[in-house]
């Protein structure tokens, strides 16, 4: 059975609607899947429609952005009530934040000379086909200067005013770790680590976020993210093991362009796993 339970589409930063990812994920030979969208469930209708006219057992699912001990993870959720009050308020006030930044972001530009930044980056966000309600993010506010022609290049554009220490890099304010994880258990969704491996922490510090995020409530890791490394498969295997979790695995598809990261092509979990989708939540097939 081919499952891949971690993927994006236009409703965040992919460039393929819920849709075109279903059919994609169906030329694949996926069985299972789930899209994972950035702190947003606009495209699970769609793409929940679009699985079951593939054939393809289907469960609803997010990618929140957490904050722990300083840093910011990424948490995945499944299963949950797409209708579910509380889980849509955490998303909307993710979402109001987020338009909070881009103009703030905007009116510092402005006040540098660069006025119009926000209506540009937003048609540059709103041409790659993204949804309209979501604010644009710092990549479209550099394409918008070159552009506009107040630098040569997005990396001018981040060196000089929007990366990290400059004008626009303006944090976000993420839920803590404990807090996405009761907003999806909240939701009767189950809640797992993503790559554990991307955040760049010691082993040391890896097992004090798997702690703390069993403690939370946290259900799972992803333990194959893409094509990583076997042998990084196999450490996140054994300390799944060893707090309790379900292995989960997913490609992490954003776009056709990056072959590296194709839909259903993850290394395989190893076999002492035991798979996210023995959770009871899985077997109920296509689902809302
Ligand atoms: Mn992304
Ligand atoms: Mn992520
Ligand atoms: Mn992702």
């Amino acid at each position: 059975m081919l499952v891949d339970l971690h993927m994006h589409s236009t409703a965040s930063d992919g460039v393929l609607t819920p849709a075109e990812l279903m059919a994609r994920a169906a030329a694949a030979g996926i069985d299972l899947l789930a899209l994972t969208d950035h702190d947003c469930i606009d495209g699970l209708v769609e793409a929940r429609d679009a699985a079951a006219r593939h054939g393809m057992r289907w469960i609803s699912g997010v990618e929140l952005s957490a904050q722990w001990q300083g840093h910011t993870v990424h948490v995945l959720g499944y299963g949950f009530d797409m209708q579910a009050a509380g889980l849509l308020e955490a998303l909307d006030a993710v979402r109001d934040g987020r338009w909070q930044r881009a103009e703030q972001i905007g009116d510092r530009l402005a006040a540098k000379r660069m006025p119009g930044a926000l209506e540009g980056a937003l048609g540059i966000q709103q041409a790659t086909g993204s949804d309209p309600h979501s604010p644009p993010a710092r990549p479209h506010f550099a394409d918008w200067m070159v552009q506009a022609g107040h630098v040569r290049d997005r990396a001018e554009a981040f060196r000089k005013w929007l990366g990290a220490g400059k004008l626009g890099d303006i944090k976000q304010h993420w839920p803590t770790l404990p807090d996405a994880v009761q907003q999806l258990r909240g939701a009767g969704g189950v809640a797992v680590l993503a790559h554990p491996w991307h955040y760049g922490f010691t082993r040391a510090r890896l097992r004090r976020l798997l702690r703390d995020f069993a403690e939370a409530g946290g259900r799972g890791i992803e333990v194959s993210n893409g094509k990583q490394a076997p042998e990084q498969v196999a450490v996140l295997a054994h300390m799944g093991t060893e707090f309790g979790f379900l292995a989960s695995c997913g490609s992490d598809f954003h776009h056709p362009d990056a072959p590296w990261m194709a839909l259903g092509a993850m290394t395989p979990l190893p076999a002492t796993c035991v798979p996210l989708w023995s959770d009871a939540r899985f077997a109920e097939g296509v689902s809302a």
